[in-house]
């Protein structure tokens, strides 16, 4: 059982989380996350999106469409080559080839090829088996039991790691498990939030809180973390407090 002191900072943690959750909604949401027609283009979609923008990404799958080729069978049987050239917008397209051969193989070796049959798997033992995967890393496997398995796991990237890293509520170089931790002890467990939470995450990252050049006088999270962002802001970027307002963002 917790401390009385750690349970409180347990709960300060939710209530940070979830006023970060209800700013950002207001904000962009509903997302309708993930774009995608059934699990299996999901997946694909998980695995092609590594290291690009998702443009990219939804030309490969058009392409993949346009061909018939979006199926467990057609990824299977299809010549590796012919695979790397349908996927070429997605970048890195002959490592993708063989990241999607391998998941589906993995997918006819233990589930017969259906999608149906690996969602029945419970959720920390299918991430087992998905890590083993070649080319399947732990932000991907989250993707595909959160999005295309509706398992409620939380999904980090690059900007979560960003954005509670500059409000302090992470070290810099936390890492993913921690991370996810964060969120999954503090949040409840349930798959719409953690599926509108990401979404939301990955906006905030592409239009606000960006590398480089974060617009935190237009931020709604600008006072929703306020213990942290007089620190982030005047060592950081140098912004003054006093002269901006949170707006919402269209
Ligand atoms: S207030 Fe600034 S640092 Fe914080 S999330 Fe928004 S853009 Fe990023």
């Amino acid at each position: 059982m917790c401390s009385p002191a750690l349970e409180a900072v347990g709960s300060r943690m939710e209530k940070i989380l979830l006023e970060i959750y209800d700013s950002l909604y207001k904000a962009f949401g509903p997302l309708h996350w993930w774009p995608g027609e059934t699990p299996f283009e999901v997946s694909i979609g998980a695995i092609l999106t590594q290291n690009t923008a998702w443009t990219n990404v939804e030309k490969a799958i058009n392409r993949l469409k346009e061909h018939n080729l979006l199926s467990p069978e057609c990824i299977r049987d299809i010549d590796i080559n012919l695979l790397g050239e349908m996927i070429r917008s997605s970048g890195y397209y002959n490592q993708k080839a063989k990241k999607l051969k391998a998941f589906v193989d993995f997918l006819f070796l233990q589930y017969e090829g259906s999608m149906e049959l690996m969602k029945e798997t419970e959720m920390w033992t299918l991430r087992h088996e998905l890590l083993q995967v070649n080319g399947i890393g732990m932000e991907t496997a989250d993707s595909i039991i959160l999005y295309a398995c509706y398992k409620p796991i939380f999904v980090v990237d690059a900007y979560t790691r960003r954005f509670l890293s500059r409000h302090k509520l992470i070290e810099e170089d936390a890492g993913y498990t921690h991370i996810q931790k964060l969120f999954m002890n503090n949040l409840p467990s349930d798959v719409a939030i953690y599926n509108e939470y990401h979404a939301l995450i990955v906006q905030l990252g592409k239009e606000l809180c960006s590398k480089t050049l974060p617009r935190c006088n237009i931020c709604p999270l600008f006072v929703v973390i306020t213990p942290f962002m007089g620190f982030f802001l005047a060592e950081t970027i140098g912004v003054e407090e006093t002269e901006t307002e949170p707006v919402e963002v269209e």
